[in-house]
């Protein structure tokens, strides 16, 4: 199987979830905290990619076409994930923008308001060295409750899309 035969199978289940528990997960008084939990996480993590001088680095990579938002990333992307976004108003794409990055990369950048965890905490050599061991370790720090917000926000969606 390709991985556009993965990604359409996973679009698929996604919009028929969508469809059946819509209701359910937006009514969710849970759901909407950890929305809102994972928000605030995400804020706070990218106050610190701006702070560290991460945000300009890695949008200067991506004007040169050098990012790492290539093509498959989008497989890291559960039904799970994208019914989090559907939540949060997020239009999922129907086609990809760029024949070799990933699905949901636009011409603003990432269309997800909700991503894996791969895309926030990955730190190429180029950042690293960039960066320096402390601020690096710092950037790692600010994920950690957007990791969390995130794992929870999938393990609720789960236990509400399983009770059928
Ligand atoms: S992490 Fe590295 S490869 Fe990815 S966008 Fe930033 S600078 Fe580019
Ligand atoms: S950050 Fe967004 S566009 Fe980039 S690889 Fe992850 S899901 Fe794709």
């Amino acid at each position: 199987m390709t991985s556009e035969e993965i990604l359409a199978q996973k679009l698929a289940l996604t919009r028929k979830l969508w469809q059946k528990h819509r209701e359910r997960l937006q009514q969710d008084a849970r759901l909407r905290e950890l929305l809102s939990l994972h928000q605030r996480a995400f804020q706070h993590a990218q106050e610190v990619m701006r702070q560290t001088g991460a945000e300009a680095f890695c949008a200067r990579c991506g004007r040169e076409g050098t990012s790492c938002c290539g093509e498959d990333m989008e497989l890291h992307c559960d039904d799970m994930l994208l019914l989090a976004n559907l939540l949060c108003g997020v239009s999922l794409p129907s086609k990809r923008t760029f024949p070799k990055g990933c699905f949901f990369l636009g011409e603003e950048g990432c269309l997800l308001r909700i991503r894996p965890l791969i895309c926030r905490n990955f730190i190429c050599p180029e950042l690293a060295e960039f960066l320096g061991p402390e601020e690096t370790r710092r950037l790692q720090e600010s994920l950690e409750e957007e990791a969390l917000a995130l794992f929870l926000l999938g393990e609720r969606i789960r236990s509400l899309t399983l009770k059928g």
